[in-house]
C-alpha cells in the first residue's frame, strides 16, 4: 500500500489562536522569561508550563471535565508548532501532554483522570516515559523489569534507562512484563502509572553530551503498585504502549527542534547573497515536512491512526534535522560555542550537541523503515 497524504486544512479559528499563541509568546519573550533555543522541548521550566497552564494551552483536545478545552488536535497542532518555531521551554510538561496524558483519559480509571488531568491541564504535573531499559530499546516486548502480584497488587523490580525527566516528574508510564515471555512475545506486558514520589525507586539522572541532565536511569527495588495503577488491563501492555508510541511519533517537534538555528542562518547570511539555492531547498522540505504534519494531525482529529504517516513525517524529518547544522556549517562557517553571545553561533552548537539523539529518541531510524516497509506490504 503506498502512504497517501491527504491534504488537511486548518480550522477558520485556527487562525485566530495562532496570532493569540504568538502574542503570548512575544510578551514572555519580551519580559525576558526565556530567549529562544533549538531542541526546546527538552527544556524543562515550570514557571512556563504554569503559564502555558493558565493560558489554556497543555491538554487542549482532553473534555473539559478533565481540565481540557475540548479543541481539535489541529488546533493543539498550530499551539505546538509556534511554541517550537519560538523556541519555547515546553519540556516540563510536552511528555504528559504529548502522550502520557492522553494514555490516562483512554485507558486510566476514573479516579486517575479526575486526579491527574486537571493537573496536566494546570501545567502542575509532570511525566516521563518509562519504555526504554539497559540493552532492550528498539526490541520493547524483551524489556526486563517485572511486576509480581500481591495480596495488594503489585512489586516491580527492574531498570529503566533513558528516561527523561524522571528527576523532576511526578509520573511514569511504565512498560513492565507482568507474565513470563512464550511464543507470543507480545502478551503478558502491562503498563504501570509509577508514582515517582514513592519509595522503591532510584533515580539517578545522566549526563548528556551537552552537559545537560535531562535524562536518567530508574531503577526499581520492591516498588509496589496498586490495582487501580494498571493501565487498561493486565497484559494489554504491547496494545497500550504502540498507541503510545503513536503520539509520541507524531508531531512536528520531529522536524521543528532546530527551526531556531535556521532563522539565526538566515539573520547571519542577510545581505550576502550567496546562499538563497540552499536556504530555498531546506526551507522547501521544511514545507513539505510540515504539510504531511498537517496532514497527520487531520487524521488523529478524524480518529484514523497515522501510524505509517507518522514514520514516514518522523524518519524524513530526522533527516532534515541532521541535515540542517551541517548545511549551516558550510554555508556560514564559525566555531561553535555554547557560551558565546552570537545566537548563531548558540544555536549552531546546540544543535550538533543533540543531533547524534535525533535519529535514536522516540525509535530508531531502522525501525521506523522497518514500520513503513511492513505498512507498505514490503515484507
Ligand atoms: C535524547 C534521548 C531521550 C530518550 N528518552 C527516552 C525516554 O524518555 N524514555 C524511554 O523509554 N526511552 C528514551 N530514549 C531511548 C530511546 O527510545 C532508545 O535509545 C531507542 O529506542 C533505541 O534503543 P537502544 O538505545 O536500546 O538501541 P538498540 O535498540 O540497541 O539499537 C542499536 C542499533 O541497532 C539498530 N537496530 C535495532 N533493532 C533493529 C532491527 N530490528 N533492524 C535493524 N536495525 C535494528 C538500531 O536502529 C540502532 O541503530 C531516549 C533516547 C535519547 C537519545
Amino acid at each position: 500500500m503506498l502512504p497517501t497524504f491527504e491534504p488537511a486544512v486548518l480550522p477558520d479559528d485556527a487562525h485566530a489562536l495562532r496570532e493569540e499563541v504568538r502574542s503570548f509568546l512575544r510578551g514572555e519573550i519580551a519580559a525576558g522569561h526565556w530567549v529562544p533555543r533549538a531542541n526546546s522541548w527538552t527544556i524543562f521550566d515550570e514557571g512556563f508550563s504554569r503559564r502555558c497552564g493558565e493560558h489554556g494551552y497543555i491538554g487542549m483536545t482532553w473534555p473539559k471535565q478533565y481540565g481540557g478545552r475540548a479543541l481539535s488536535s489541529m488546533h493543539r497542532f498550530v499551539v505546538i508548532e509556534e511554541m517550537l518555531a519560538h523556541g519555547a521551554p515546553v519540556g516540563a510538561h510536552w511528555i504528559a501532554d504529548r502522550q502520557s496524558g492522553g494514555q490516562i483519559l483512554q485507558f486510566g480509571t476514573e479516579e486517575m483522570r479526575l486526579s491527574i488531568l486537571p493537573r496536566i491541564c494546570a501545567g502542575t504535573c509532570y511525566f516521563g516515559i518509562g519504555m526504554s531499559e539497559p540493552d532492550v530499546g528498539s526490541d520493547l516486548a524483551s524489556v526486563k523489569t517485572r511486576g509480581e502480584r500481591t495480596n495488594r497488587g503489585w512489586r516491580i523490580n527492574g531498570t529503566k534507562v533513558w528516561t527523561s525527566g524522571a528527576h523532576r516528574a511526578n509520573y511514569l508510564i511504565a512498560l513492565v512484563r507482568t507474565e513470563p515471555k512464550t511464543e507470543n512475545r507480545h502478551a503478558g506486558l502491562t503498563q504501570f502509572l509509577i508514582d515517582l514520589k514513592r519509595p522503591g525507586l532510584k533515580i539517578s539522572p545522566i549526563e548528556n553530551l551537552a552537559k545537560e541532565r535531562d535524562f536518567c536511569e530508574v531503577v526499581f527495588e520492591d516498588y509496589e503498585a496498586l490495582d487501580d495503577e494498571v493501565l487498561g488491563g493486565a497484559g494489554q501492555g504491547w496494545k497500550l504502549v504502540t498507541h503510545e508510541l503513536a503520539q509520541e511519533r507524531s508531531g512536528p517537534e520531529r522536524f521543528l527542534s532546530d527551526f531556531n538555528l535556521l532563522v539565526e542562518l538566515v539573520r547571519k547570511l542577510q545581505g550576502s547573497g550567496s546562499a538563497e539555492k540552499d536556504i530555498g531547498r531546506m526551507v522547501a522540505r521544511l514545507f513539505a515536512l510540515r504539510e504531511m504534519s498537517i496532514s497527520v494531525a487531520g487524521m488523529l482529529a478524524r480518529g484514523i491512526s497515522p501510524d505509517l504517516q507518522a514514520a514516514l513525517v518522523k524518519d524524513h524529518g530526522m533527516q532534515f534535522e541532521r541535515d540542517l547544522p551541517e548545511e549551516a556549517r558550510l554555508l556560514a562557517p564559525m566555531e561553535p560555542s555554547v557560551g558565546t553571545s552570537d545566537p548563531y553561533e548558540q544555536q549552531l552548537a546546540r544543535t550538533l550537541l543533540f543531533a547524534p539523539s535525533f535519529s535514536l529518541r522516540g525509535g530508531t531510524r531502522e525501525v521506523l523503515r522497518g514500520i513503513i516497509t511492513r505498512h507498505m506490504g514490503l515484507r
